[in-house]
């Protein structure tokens, strides 16, 4: 059986995760090795270049093997017009051609992408979706913010602009109550459908912060938790149901701390299919396999030659 080796690099603002996989034709995979870093952000751009073209050289070694296909997951991404990178919480790569300067460093092509669609990719070739991805993946990012992507028979479809798959910023709630918004909109469903969100309503209601996962474990005990938890899953709902509409999706797959709440699986389903334009809802919206790992195992799918 044919496999490839890949290196996959999920570049975050505070660590840099490298691994070397084995994966075969039919997506089994192994991880060969596995190296952490400091992103050294604090330092700046030139210190995240170092780190990031030192932990490629330095996991190839570990991995005994040598130029291999990279692939690089990073939040925010790189603009599709010049190359630059945009909203990266390593702020000193902001607006930095750090792509093409990676590139010069390692001589060699490195696919890159946000870490919503490295998510994507990951869960639906090789994780939760695995067993869907002949056909259209929603991977759903529902953490500290609302992104997602999309994987067309395997590959992504990263869209015109690189922005498929992002459905946090479209309302959820209208009219003077809606929540404003830092994109400039009011009601968007990241403003009630992620993490921030949920404690700031619970908060807001009880006059405690708790953790998202507090709350949840308190829905039976607390009508603060439980009206807050409702909040939760009615805005999730409205917003799969949308994006159910306009893609009809094989399968959704949810990743992001959000994920384990087990009722987005239930009443946020519920919601979803009291909204769709459909009489039925056959969507499976499976919780995520590969946890953490997802991104850079997503980033080295990346560099998979079509
Ligand atoms: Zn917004």
């Amino acid at each position: 059986m044919s496999e490839s080796l890949l290196l996959g690099v999920d570049l975050g603002g505070t660590k840099i995760e490298a691994v070397v996989v084995r994966v075969t034709n039919d997506n089994d995979f192994t991880v060969i090795a596995r190296e952490r870093t400091d992103t050294r952000a604090n330092e700046g751009y030139e210190a995240v270049l170092d780190s990031a073209a030192s932990i490629i050289t330095r996991v190839e070694r570990s991995a005994n093997v040598g130029d291999l296909a990279v692939g690089v997951g990073m939040p925010g991404g790189v603009r599709r017009s010049d190359g630059a990178v945009k909203n990266s919480n390593a702020t000193c790569l902001n607006g930095r051609p750090f792509r093409a300067e990676l590139q010069a460093r390692l001589s060699r092509k490195i696919a890159f992408d946000n870490d919503a669609n490295c998510f994507a990719l990951a869960e639906a070739t090789l994780g939760a979706a695995r067993a869907y991805r002949d056909g259209v993946v929603f991977g759903v990012i529902v953490g500290t913010g609302v992104g997602g992507g999309v994987v067309f028979n395997g590959r992504l479809w990263p869209g015109l602009h690189g922005i498929a798959g992002e459905w946090g910023h479209h309302p959820v709630r209208f009219g003077d109550d809606a929540a404003p918004c830092y994109c400039g909109q009011r009601g968007c469903l990241e403003r009630y459908a992620s993490g921030p969100a949920l404690e700031a309503h619970y908060a807001s209601l009880s006059g405690e912060r708790r953790s998202a996962s507090e709350i949840a474990a308190r829905r039976d005990s607390d009508p603060a938790a439980r009206a807050a938890l409702s909040t939760l899953c009615d805005a999730f709902g409205r917003g799969l149901a949308t994006l159910i509409d306009v893609l009809d999706p094989s399968c959704v797959v949810l990743g992001g701390g959000l994920s384990n709440i087990d009722l987005l699986y239930t009443d946020g389903v519920a919601a979803a299919r009291a909204q769709v334009f459909n009489d039925e809802l056959l969507t499976p919206v499976l919780k995520n396999a590969l946890g953490d790992s997802a991104g850079v195992l997503g980033a080295a799918m990346l560099a998979k030659p079509a």
